[in-house]
């Protein structure tokens, strides 16, 4: 029988949250050799129950658990989280059909009052959905949290320290908390292990499964210490697009993660990727401080490569509103614009829900666009057929072959 047993919690110096556990049965390959991890909170939460501190380490096994038909053994658990845990399997059961999610959460249900001063929070990476959402209720003041060990691996201190410097800088100049977590949650599973019992998915583990739910019980401990109601997680994709993805953060998933009276909120869905930049281009040009963006999956320093998908896309929905991506974080230039036509013809791979949308309102927006001209390959661009290039394939082929992934 596949288990998994939190053995102890316990905090260290006042701060950091440590987790020891034992694997048993088949599924132990999907676990990496640790059994200890940690999540350090960098603030005193000496104060927080057991049954608060087992969420976030729950939240990050418990899809592998489904998938893999294993028992999670825990001595407490919040029953704000428990009573919910149900309708985050649904989620789950809803975006895929054709796996079968089994296994069980074993812990006492446990009632934990917090203080409930009221209040929110909101994840911040500093990428384009992040600021979309702290603009939609910066009335409300929320504060900021990000982790380190997310998307810049746990082990790059100088990653970490560019991007969480802008975030810094973001809650000074918003005037709101940040709160910085470092956990090496990543370093539980092998996502490699897990992608094989999800191919037919056509996802992979931390996309599909894993990562929106793993990141949002990080906040229950400090939910718990200041009695927020709400948590936004901001939506990465919108409902005009629902059936075309997959991926584990969706509404179905994220509106369903509660834990000590606090509620997660999946923002922005209503949203697509363009107009949140019009939104946001907007907001900037009417308060006269346009934001810098931090948007690359490619680059671990930081900042921004400027020349993979993630950040052509969203530069090129900037240009789209009529603003210059110099102002939001990006180095762009004509020897850039060139790159990004060469790059799209030769090289990545675009989907044509995140590009037509961007296409449509360049031509929309032309007579706005500073250097017009400089785009209209893409204005002409056929975005179905550009994937299909033989050059492209070859490419797609060859890194499927030697990574598992795609370009
Ligand atoms: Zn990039």
């Amino acid at each position: 029988m596949n288990q998994i047993r939190i053995d102890d919690i316990r905090i260290e110096n006042g701060t950091r949250v440590l987790f020891e556990y034992t694997v048993t049965g088949d599924w132990e390959n999907c676990f990496t050799s640790q059994r200890v991890a940690f999540i350090d909170y960098f603030c005193d939460i000496s104060s927080v129950p057991q049954a608060v501190l087992a969420v976030p380490f729950i939240c990050n096994i418990i899809p592998a658990a489904w998938v893999c038909d294993a028992v999670i053994e825990a001595d407490t658990v919040d029953a704000d989280f428990l009573d919910h845990v149900g309708e985050i399997k649904n989620g789950y059961k809803a975006i895929y059909p054709m796996i079968d999610f089994r296994g069980k959460l074993n812990a006492k249900s446990e009632n934990v009052i917090s203080k409930r001063d009221g209040g929110s929070a909101c994840f911040f990476s500093g990428g384009l959905d992040a600021n979309t959402t702290l603009m939609r209720h910066i009335e409300e003041r929320p504060s900021l949290i990000s982790i380190w060990g997310s998307d810049i691996k746990v082990e790059n201190e100088q990653g970490w320290n560019t991007a969480s410097e802008h975030i810094r800088q973001t809650a000074e100049k918003n005037n709101v908390q940040f709160y910085p977590i470092k956990s090496d949650f990543r370093n539980v599973l092998i996502e490699g292990e897990l992608d094989k019992h999800i191919r037919e998915t056509g996802d992979k583990w931390w996309h599909g499964f894993q990562n929106s739910i793993a990141i949002i019980s990080h906040a229950a401990p400090l939910a718990f210490i200041n009695g927020w109601d709400k948590v936004y997680i901001a939506s990465s994709f919108s409902a005009d697009i629902k059936g075309q993805y997959t991926g584990a953060g969706d509404p179905g998933i994220d509106n369903n993660v509660h834990f000590c009276g606090c509620s997660t909120v999946h923002d922005g869905y209503e949203l697509n990727r363009q107009q949140k930049t019009e939104y946001l281009v907007k907001t900037c040009e009417e308060t006269g401080t346009p934001v810098s963006l931090r948007v690359c999956w490619e680059s671990q320093d930081g900042n921004n490569c400027c020349n993979c998908e993630k950040c052509y896309r969203t530069i090129l929905g900037i240009v789209a509103e009529g603003a210059d991506p110099n102002d939001y974080g990006f180095t762009w230039n004509e020897q850039s614009i060139k790159k990004c036509r060469q790059d799209m013809s030769d090289r990545i791979t675009i989907y044509d829900y995140d590009y037509y949308p961007i296409q449509k309102r360049m031509i929309e927006n032309k007579d706005r666009i500073k250097n017009a001209a400089d785009y209209q390959w893409f204005m002409d661009l056929d975005i179905s057929a550009v994937n299909g290039k033989l050059i492209k394939k070859i490419r797609r082929s060859r890194i499927a072959r030697l990574f598992g992934k795609d370009a």
